[in-house]
């Protein structure tokens, strides 16, 4: 049998001839303060658990939030700057060894730029479940041959070589829910990165409401999936990023301080 074709989608079936910008040019860290403030606000992060790391393009050094802040009270000067082995080369702060998560993954995978990791609460009912969400939603094509589960719990990862096992175990996906834990996202972009980390509750919030009915729910078929998937990373990551650093700012300009 011939596997099926993705149906088209994405910038090849439409691009918008203009789209509203941020309205301000941002250096690295208030684009990331920003990002932790957007997440926190959609329920993505669990008080001041969790990293994002950033490794700009080209660089092994790695900007990221240092430990005891919360997420939601980030400003662009409580950004730390570590190196490739999580030792802090820049900042206030300090960061946990927790961070090892982020350096062994970014080590395996040149293009995981950004990898945001947090617990958020519908995920963590499915991570307490053991199981990845049903994609039962076109938002959840974002996660298409997408998704890893590690599906049991060891206790906390907080060395090079269990963190360095995990990314092994994750390989190329984009999204790992790890069991009675919570969840890793990768993107290759910070808008990417922050796109799949918002849906990623929703879609994890809609599976849990589809599962309570104990109802099957209706299907989509691969194909259309595939191409919803190419239009939801080609062409509204970027214009989702731009509308939540325009809403982040103006709710408090204080971010980017
Ligand atoms: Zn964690």
């Amino acid at each position: 049998m011939n596997a099926p074709s993705a149906r088209r989608g994405g910038l090849e079936v439409w691009a918008p001839s203009v789209v509203p910008p941020i309205g301000v040019d941002l250096t690295h860290e208030q684009a990331l303060a920003i990002a932790f403030r957007h997440l926190a606000a959609c329920g993505f992060a669990e008080n001041m658990a969790g990293h994002i790391t950033w490794q700009l393009d080209g660089g092994t050094d790695m900007l990221v939030n240092p430990w005891g802040l919360w997420w939601q009270e980030l400003t662009a000067s409580d950004i730390c700057v570590v190196d490739s082995d999580a030792s802090v080369i820049r900042g206030r702060w300090d960061v946990t060894p927790a961070i090892h998560i982020h350096t062994e993954l970014h080590r395996l995978r040149e293009d995981a730029r950004v990898v945001i990791h947090n617990h958020p609460y519908y995920v963590c009912v499915l991570a307490a479940l053991g199981v990845l969400p049903e994609l039962v939603h076109q938002t959840g094509a974002l996660f298409l041959d997408d998704m890893c589960l590690v599906p049991e719990y060891d206790g906390e990862v907080d060395s090079p070589s269990r963190a360095a096992d995990l990314a092994t175990r994750i390989g190329s996906a984009n999204l790992t829910i790890l069991a009675n834990h919570g969840v890793l996202v990768t993107g290759r972009s910070l808008a990417e990165a922050v796109y799949r980390a918002a849906s990623i509750e929703r879609v994890c919030k809609l599976a849990y409401d589809v599962m309570l009915t104990g109802r099957q729910p209706s299907q989509m078929s691969w194909s259309d999936m595939a191409g919803m998937k190419k239009s939801l990373v080609e062409r509204a990551a970027d214009v989702y990023w731009a509308g939540a650093a325009r809403m982040t700012i103006k709710a408090d300009p204080d971010v980017l301080s």
